[in-house]
């Protein structure tokens, strides 16, 4: 029996696999959430074949995928024209999922955490807990809560998201903001009548500006949409990585472009602006008893598609590093394993999503932009090859 007692803070997609992989394991869990309800309205997210072969493994994939969309091609179209400057096969059966043995699904956000939530006891979750403090005693870490009461755990994982308040307090202030924000949405396919192909996952690339779209559930009636320009320069607030805008403010970078961006931009409606923030890899991932994870530790830009399913493989290879023999009798052990694993990959991903922020972003004459659009596949298969489960059985035995 492991007797170790670990609290997760923050029930978004890293934590709640993190905890379902830990109760799999025999691991007593309780995931602290400040929210009073876990609900999120309007996010779409991309699982691709690393975060499946972890869903499929934790046995919740079978209930996500269903109600997911699985795409034919990924396309990278000019932003003017609209015509195809290059497109990949995803199709179930296509070349991704032969290569990869799991598919490509845009799925509802909701979905996974709902799916991750009806597999977990129900006491094995806390909501309305805001950490405000935490300090090791002894062998234990006291975490506090908002409301002035306490609880203690012998390991605390903190996935509280890319402005966790757990990393500044252990590694001070590590965001860095891209010089670009983003508007997103989920429209009726219907209502973006220029729009070809709203069954597959599509990027529009333009001069300091793109697209990116794709459907989230089977019929591919409903497309999520990311609209990404290089503004403001430099971020106006501190305390917020989210402003208000207009409307007009949302479909400025996009005048003079395909009739189905302005469209789809068009069809949401737009009072937020999300600046794109990553976090500088950090040369630690942990202090004592307290270990980042998912978003809290590697905050990414979005452009591959990448943050919760690193966040998924993140927390399944600590898991399996706590739930050992080695790791039940030696939490520091499994975390320094766990931080020597996920750092260099996670750190690649980032850097590779910085990347794909500038060739996103330049003009048709730009002769690297279309190299780099046509070798995507090619020079980022080892992010959809990786096979954390395969990883985490070698690393805890
Ligand atoms: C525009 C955009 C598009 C994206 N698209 C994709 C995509 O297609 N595919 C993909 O894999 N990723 C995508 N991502 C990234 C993905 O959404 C995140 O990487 C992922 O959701 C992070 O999960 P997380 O659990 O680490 O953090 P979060 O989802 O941020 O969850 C953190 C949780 O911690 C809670 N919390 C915070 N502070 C406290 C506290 N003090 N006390 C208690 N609880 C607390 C929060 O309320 C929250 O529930 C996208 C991100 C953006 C911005």
């Amino acid at each position: 029996m492991n007797e170790l007692k670990v609290a997760v803070v923050g029930a978004g997609i890293s934590g709640l696999t993190a905890a379902l992989a830990l109760h799999r394991g025999g691991v007593r869990v309780t995931v602290y959430e400040q929210a009073s309800a876990l609900v999120e309205i309007g996010a779409g997210l991309s699982v691709f074949a690393n975060g499946w072969r972890v869903l499929d493994n934790l046995g919740v994939a079978d209930h996500i995928k269903p109600l997911g969309a699985r795409p034919h091609e990924l396309i990278f179209r000019s932003w003017d024209r609209g015509e195809r400057i290059h497109s990949e096969p995803m199709a179930l059966g296509g070349r991704y999922e032969r290569e990869f043995g799991q598919p490509y699904i845009g799925v509802l956000r909701s979905h996974v955490q709902r799916a991750l939530v009806e597999q977990l006891p129900a006491e094995a979750i806390r909501l309305d807990h805001c950490l405000v403090d935490f300090a090791e005693e002894g062998s234990q870490v006291r975490l506090d809560w908002a409301d002035g009461t306490s609880s203690w755990a012998d390991l605390v994982i903190a996935a509280d998201g890319a402005r966790s308040a757990t990393r500044t307090k252990l590694f001070g202030a590590s965001e860095r903001y891209s010089g670009t924000s983003g508007f997103r949405g989920i429209v009726p396919a219907a209502e973006v009548p220029s729009l070809q192909d709203p069954e597959n996952l599509q990027f529009w690339v333009g001069p300091d500006a793109h697209l990116l779209h794709f459907p989230i559930v089977p019929e591919a009636d409903l497309v999520t949409f990311l609209a990404v320009s290089e503004s403001p320069r430099r971020w106006p607030r501190r305390d917020t990585w989210r402003i208000a805008c207009t409307q007009e403010e949302a479909l400025e970078p996009f005048v003079g472009w395909h009739p189905a961006v302005r469209e789809m931009v068009d069809a949401a409606s737009h009072s937020e602006r999300w600046a794109l923030f990553s976090v500088a890899p950090l040369d630690s991932w942990s202090r004592g008893r307290v270990a980042l994870l998912g978003d809290s530790a590697h905050g990414m830009l979005p452009h591959h598609g990448q943050g919760a399913n690193q966040g998924i493989e993140d927390a399944y290879l600590l898991a399996a590093l706590l739930s050992s023999d080695r790791g039940a009798a030696d939490p520091l052990w499994a975390v320094n394993e766990y931080e020597a694993h996920r750092k260099p990959h996670t750190a690649q991903v980032q850097a590779a999503s910085w990347v794909a922020n500038r060739f996103l972003h330049v003009p048709d004459t730009d002769a690297q932009r279309d190299s780099a659009l046509k070798t995507v596949a090619e020079h980022y298969s080892w992010i959809h090859q990786h096979d954390v489960c395969r990883e985490a059985e070698l690393a805890s035995n």
